[in-house]
């Protein structure tokens, strides 16, 4: 039986691949600082600590793992992302975790290791057009994120290269492109547009109004959590190191996207705009390279998860409260 080890696995990603892993039929240990919040957790073996610690990744990763999976990171969405009070923190817990995790992986000669960067590693300088932004992996350099999260990202990316290329462990580095579906985040201060957007439609009664933070006409491209599994998992089990992007070129306005989830909710509700962090102005994923690498892409229609992820935040709306707030709710 092959074994893997998913680092974040009390997180959403983190516990979809375990999920996944589990029914590959893998022996899997997962570690987070906290358990899953929304689902049990389907590991063998389930650690809870902190992966800054030295010691415990130490005692994490006690064996020769056939595969590690490391997705802990300290992240959120754009209100946690771009506000900046954050910057020290998510710069200096992720890179301690990977720090940490990639050089004890090293030690147990974990012949090969999967890590989940991300899409806010690109130049910001080529996504001020929200109809034409440029997300080729090539495009990385001269480096220019948007936010720290995004420079920690591209710290971590050529630590794990430096890795592979002086220490002899595969690795495998993919550029996730916002990730939704249930059981995520979906409230707090660390949700993410489709998640924030589904628990504001949720929330509010016809009739009502829901805020946006900016103008609306930023575009992105959201992937099915589903597709970004099998994405890492063929991506793990390929020749190819990356990096590569995991995203779905499917681009839409935050209008847009707010509008197919109202479609799903069958709700009207006037779309508010406010100010509120909002990072590039267009993002979308280049998925020529993936194709070429693996053969493979993401091709189910954004509307699928949105239909999927918006009735699993809407029982989680109801189970919280009786009836939905009416008329307007004024949301994070
Ligand atoms: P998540 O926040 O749900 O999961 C991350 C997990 O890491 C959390 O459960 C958290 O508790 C854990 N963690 C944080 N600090 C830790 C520590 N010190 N020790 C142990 N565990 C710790 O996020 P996610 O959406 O599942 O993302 C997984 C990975 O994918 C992250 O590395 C993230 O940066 C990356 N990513 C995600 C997206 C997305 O859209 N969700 C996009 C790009 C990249």
């Amino acid at each position: 039986m092959r074994s893997a080890l998913v680092c974040g696995a009390g997180g959403f990603i983190g516990g979809h691949l375990v999920r996944r892993l589990k029914a590959d039929g893998y022996w899997v240990r997962g570690v987070d600082l906290k358990s899953h919040e929304f689902a049990p957790c389907e590991a063998d073996d389930f650690l809870l600590g902190d992966l800054r610690d030295p010691y415990f990744c130490r005692h994490t990763v006690d064996r020769r793992f056939d595969e590690v999976y490391q997705l802990a990171a300290d992240m959120g969405g754009a209100g946690f992302i771009f506000v900046g009070e954050n910057d020290a923190d998510i710069m200096h817990n992720s890179g301690t975790i990977n720090l940490n995790i990639l050089d004890v992986c090293c030690k147990r000669f974990v012949p090969r290791i999967f890590y989940s960067s991300s899409a806010c590693i690109y130049p910001a300088y080529n996504q001020t057009d929200p109809n034409a932004p440029n997300c080729e992996e090539d495009s990385a350099y001269p480096a220019a994120p948007d936010s720290e999260y995004g420079w920690e990202k591209l710290f971590s990316e050529r630590l794990y290269l430096a890795y592979a290329r002086c220490r002899g462990i595969e690795v495998r580095i993919a550029r996730y492109h916002n990730i939704f579906g249930p059981e995520g985040t979906w409230t707090g201060g660390r949700e993410k547009a489709p998640a924030a957007l589904c628990r504001k439609i949720a929330e509010t009664a016809n009739g009502g109004s829901i805020e946006i933070w900016g103008d609306g006409c930023q575009t992105r491209s959201f992937l099915y959590v589903s597709e970004c599994i099998e994405g890492t998992l063929r991506l793990m089990r390929s020749r190819f190191v990356g990096p590569v992007n995991i995203g779905s070129d499917e681009m839409v306005s935050i209008d847009a996207l707010a509008d197919m989830i109202l479609a799903v909710a069958g709700k009207q509700l006037r779309k508010q705009h406010v100010p509120g962090p909002q990072g590039v102005r267009g993002r979308n994923s280049d998925n020529r390279l993936i194709e070429r690498a693996l053969g493979w892409r993401p091709s189910q229609p954004l509307s699928v998860g949105l239909g999927e992820t918006y009735r699993w935040i809407e029982r989680q709306v109801f189970a919280g409260k009786a009836a939905p707030r009416a008329p307007a709710v004024r949301a994070a």
